[in-house]
């Protein structure tokens, strides 16, 4: 049973979120909610006073004076696809669920200055066909691009597949308009490429998870576009040339040089047997595969010769067995098709705990090399497959349901496995998050792996802008213990 004061108070506090966003967008209905009330692993469920969805910062802003005054926490909510529970909504009834999908207009572009204008609820593929449309490139790419936001990729700093050439989201951010937990607009979207009037504040909001601020619009870098691609599918000797070969290529390459992955044999395996239309691409079968991207804007150097001259090369070095060209955009879509599917056939076959680390480069072969010897001696029963973004340094070293084992007793081993390849991780200097952040998830290791300092560091920015705890409370910081005024919120 409710208690009766709560009764009332909600009452007249959905009253006053129904008068800033209008009825149809302030969901109450239980039946409305469903879609809200978890995030997009399912690993966590919660409830909530109301789904807000603000058609312009303005009402952002006042709602979340609202929620300040209130004391109702606020968790922000783009395209729901983030990977450690940043959208999970409060266990307690008294919260908002902010989703910013109705705010997705561009406000504007400059093709001068190659920058476009953008709310935070624009689906990240929505705004790489704006981009196209103006013949210009927005290069950030990532699985799930068809359903993200912009808000969510900022608020996550997001990476996906073209780090190497262009960055994370955070070096494609060029100002940002933002609202501050107490309901100030925090708004420079000038586009200025050079600015150094004190801090770069916007960059304090880019992985900031929805805790520091709830972003509405950015101004982002646009690119030439591209008007010639080059993929190659590789098979490689081991995981030492992988990265003989990605030195070499970026040396040969240099800036041509867009993607630089790493798949497994036993991933490409799954994603054949998993997911219909794809044909194994080369003979030769190898325990370790690349596929490696390189793009230009012009077509003075083509870059056809560039990728056989070092094909070529490695294949005589013997550190590249197996190699194909795509020779139709057709035939490169399917490489990329195997790369997702890789992601795809692990979902489709089982369970798994996904790590996403990295580290630095030099360190990759030891690191997959003993952790996964070391998960295969402590756990037999289970299939680690390891791919990604080698050339950032950054590994999908995903554990996955063996097909003797019972999904319960698999669960069973999430921590002890979470142990191993984490303390793997620190053993090789590298970070336990490399692209999908803290969230829930990993809120215990940010404590037991992150530096003390920076995590107080962290503490006191979120004290600081946050004195209520009102935003994503519970999220990437566990805070409330030694007198703070924060309490924690748990989180079911
Ligand atoms: P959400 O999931 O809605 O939110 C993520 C976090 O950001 C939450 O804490 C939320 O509170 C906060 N947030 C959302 N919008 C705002 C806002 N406007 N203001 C403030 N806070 C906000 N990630 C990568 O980095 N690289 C990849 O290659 C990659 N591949 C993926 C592939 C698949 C198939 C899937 C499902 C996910 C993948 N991800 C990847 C993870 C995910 O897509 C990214 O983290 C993405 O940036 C999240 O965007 P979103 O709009 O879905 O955010
Ligand atoms: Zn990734």
């Amino acid at each position: 049973m409710a208690d009766p004061e709560f009764i009332v108070s909600n009452g007249s506090f959905i009253a006053d979120v129904t008068r800033i966003v209008g009825e149809e967008n302030c969901l109450t209905d239980p039946a409305a909610q469903v879609p809200y009330l978890s995030d997009f692993r399912g690993l966590y469920h919660g409830r909530a006073a109301a789904v807000v969805k603000p058609s312009d910062t303005v009402q952002v802003a006042e709602v979340v004076t609202l929620c300040g005054r209130r004391g109702r926490p606020i968790v922000p909510r783009g395209g729901n696809t983030g990977l450690c529970g940043g959208t999970a909504p409060s266990a307690q009834e008294d919260g908002i669920i902010l989703s910013l999908e109705r705010m997705n207009r561009v406000r504007s572009h400059d093709l001068v200055n190659n920058t476009i204008t953008v709310e935070a609820g624009c689906i990240l593929q929505v705004l790489q066909g704006k981009a196209t449309a103006l013949k210009r490139h927005f290069p950030l790419s990532l699985g799930a691009e068809g359903s993200c936001q912009i808000g969510g990729n900022i608020a996550t700093n997001a990476g996906g597949t073209a780090v190497l050439r262009y960055g994370n989201m955070r070096e494609l951010v060029l100002g940002l308009e933002v609202v501050l937990p107490s309901g100030q607009i925090l708004s420079d979207l000038r586009g200025l490429r050079k600015n150094n009037t004190g801090y770069d504040l916007k960059q304090l909001f880019v992985g900031s998870e929805g805790t520091l601020g709830i972003i509405t619009a950015a101004t982002l870098k646009l690119f030439p576009e591209r008007r010639q691609t080059e993929s190659a599918l590789v098979a490689v000797a081991d995981l030492n040339a992988v990265l003989t070969l990605y030195a070499d290529v970026r040396d040969q390459a240099d800036e041509f040089l867009t993607a630089f992955e790493l798949l497994p044999r036993n991933g490409i395996e799954m994603a054949l047997a998993y997911v219909p239309g794809l044909e194994d691409p080369l003979e030769q079968q190898s325990s370790w595969y690349v596929l490696i991207e390189l793009s230009s804007s012009q077509t003075a150097v083509p870059l056809r010769p560039v990728i056989e001259d070092i094909l070529a090369s490695n294949f005589a070095a013997e550190r590249v067995l197996d190699g194909t060209i795509a020779v139709s955009t057709r035939e490169a879509q399917m490489f990329w098709r195997i790369r997702e599917a890789c992601v795809e056939a692990q979902r489709l076959a089982g369970p798994s705990f996904k790590h996403d680390v990295s580290m630095p480069l030099n360190m990759i072969p030891r690191f997959i090399e003993s952790a996964t010897a070391e998960i295969g001696r402590r756990f037999p029963a289970v299939e680690v497959v390891a791919f990604g973004h080698v050339g950032d340094g950054n590994i999908h070293f995903n554990i996955c349901c063996g097909r003797e084992q019972s999904p319960d007793d698999f669960f069973e081993l999430a921590k002890p496995v979470e142990t191993i390849v984490y303390d793997q991780v620190a053993a090789v200097g590298g970070s336990f998050s490399a692209e999908h952040g803290v969230g829930l998830l990993k809120r215990d290791a940010l404590i037991r792996y992150g530096a003390a300092d920076a995590v107080e560091m962290m503490a006191c920015i979120k004290r600081l802008l946050d004195p209520g705890n009102i935003l994503n409370p519970g999220k990437v910081l566990a805070l409330g213990s030694g007198g703070s005024k924060i309490d924690e919120r748990s989180c079911a």
